[in-house]
């Protein structure tokens, strides 16, 4: 299977040539044709499936095919719930569309806005945006929607999961009826199959992998251990596998600083990215842990969401999360597109309720093994499965959600019930846009 029989065009398939994929993944073979035809999709893929090219290179393609956008207008609006994903996104964005006449932006909170409505002024052809900013630009008239073909909800059970239904519901009804709606979710819950009836009419089901299970090249299983040794614990692992790219997490802020205090003392480069740290700091930890100048992540859920690092062999749970979904999220991060990976997860006693539910939403006990030398004092109690469905959650309240983020919105934009949708893609309506000189000048991605 390549890619230009999916439907792609040469400039597209050069670049994805380009970026050493050889062959289309299991969301890419299903959901480029379905997108390039115009129809609404509602994809279970997790980080990892390589489904930010299987949304966005049909997007491109069927993109170049339409009018270019005007002043504060936008043909496509991908919506994500976190700023590391949106700015990840927009790299894709901007790496797939380099041979394409198309410009694309970034935008979101806990930075200046200033710049990024300077970036809108002209129109941009994909924007990527989280949705409280979306919703500060919009009042502040930066951003428009009358031009727009496509809307994408990538990550969309975590954008429920943060508390954002409200911010959605608001952007929803700013939406013009006429567009294909894309929905990508990690997992699909009864409470996004409602949101999804809201949003996607019809739409091609593409599921790769099974609901609710994790990808089955992640090694999986947890070392029973005493709270206090735990740093000690992860720094001999760490030294005697010389792991040397790993990411840990940690559930709290004091925590991941706590923990980057122990392994530095132990001569191991670390940094932490998690609420607290500016935008800029949580970048350049990325990019340093990226191109293997840090060995250790560490992250809380909040902040490692959706992070693209290439086939990361080690994924360490230093604590289990609060909310068990967020156990397939974090060991999401590794085994990518096909490569192996291992997640363990640090286990003490006080932990069992988390370790209970987390057995029970993936549907197996996770494997045991001690450590020499690590044997817990107070045990962690054997586990038993627990068979019984699953109730959906109930959504957070707004005030809830807001400190759960860590942010505040202002926004002049009204609450409406969400509009119906339409069938068909106004792109696909579109006449050919003719290129200057026979070339494409290259997707620019617009700088603040
Ligand atoms: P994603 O699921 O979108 O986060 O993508 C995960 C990783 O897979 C990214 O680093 C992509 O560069 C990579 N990727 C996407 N498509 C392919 C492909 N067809 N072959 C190999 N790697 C891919």
């Amino acid at each position: 299977m390549s890619f230009a029989s999916l439907g792609l065009s040469a400039p597209i398939v050069e670049v994805v040539a380009a970026q050493g994929y050889k062959t289309p993944t299991p969301v890419q073979i299903q959901a480029i044709p379905a997108i390039i035809k115009g129809r609404d999709v509602m994809a279970a893929a997790q980080t990892g499936t390589g489904k930010t090219a299987g949304f966005t290179l049909p997007i491109l393609e069927t993109l170049c095919k339409g009018r270019s956008a005007q002043a504060n207008q936008v043909r496509v609006l991908i919506l994500t719930p976190t700023r590391e994903l949106a700015a990840q996104v927009g790299d894709s964005v901007a790496t797939y569309g380099k041979n394409l006449p198309l410009c694309s932006a970034v935008v979101y909170g806990g930075v200046k806005i200033n710049p990024q409505m300077m970036k809108l002024r002209r129109g941009v052809d994909v924007l990527v945006a989280t949705p409280g900013r979306l919703l500060d630009l919009h009042s502040q008239n930066a951003v428009k929607f009358d031009q727009m073909e496509v809307l994408v909800l990538d990550e969309a059970d975590r954008m429920l999961d943060m508390g954002f239904s409200d911010e959605l519901k608001k952007i929803l009804a700013l939406l013009p009826r006429q567009r294909q709606n894309l929905m990508f979710s990690a997992t699909f819950s009864d409470e996004i199959r409602k949101l999804a009836k809201s949003i996607v009419h019809n739409p091609v089901e593409i599921s790769v992998n099974p609901r609710n299970t994790t990808a089955t090249t992640v090694e999986q299983w947890l070392t029973p251990v005493d709270k206090k040794k735990k740093p000690a614990l992860l720094t001999q692992l760490i030294k005697d596998n010389n792991w040397q790219q790993v990411l840990v997490f940690v559930r709290t802020k004091n925590g991941a600083d706590r923990l980057i205090r122990h392994l530095e003392s132990e001569g191991i480069n670390a940094a932490a990215i998690h609420g607290d740290k500016s935008q800029g700091a949580r970048t350049r930890a990325l990019a340093e842990f990226k191109k293997g100048a840090i060995r250790v992540l560490v992250a809380t859920d909040l902040a490692a969401r959706g992070l693209d690092i290439d086939q990361l062999p080690q994924v360490v749970n230093f604590d289990l999360p609060d909310v068990a979904n967020d156990y397939i999220h974090r060991i999401g991060r590794t085994g990518r597109a096909g490569a192996r990976g291992r997640a363990i997860s640090l286990v003490c006693a006080d932990e069992i309720d988390q370790l209970k539910a987390i057995e029970r939403l993936i549907k197996q006990l996770l494997t045991r093994k001690l450590i020499d030398g690590f044997e817990p004092l107070h045990d962690v109690p054997p586990s038993r499965l627990d068979t019984r469905p699953i109730k959906p959650k109930k959504p957070k309240k707004p005030k809830q959600a807001k400190a759960a983020r860590g942010e505040a919105q202002s926004t002049a934009a009204k609450t409406q019930s969400p509009k119906p949708k339409s069938r068909k893609s106004p792109i696909q309506k579109n006449q050919s846009r003719k290129l200057k000189n026979g070339k494409p000048p290259g997707m620019k991605k617009r700088q603040g």
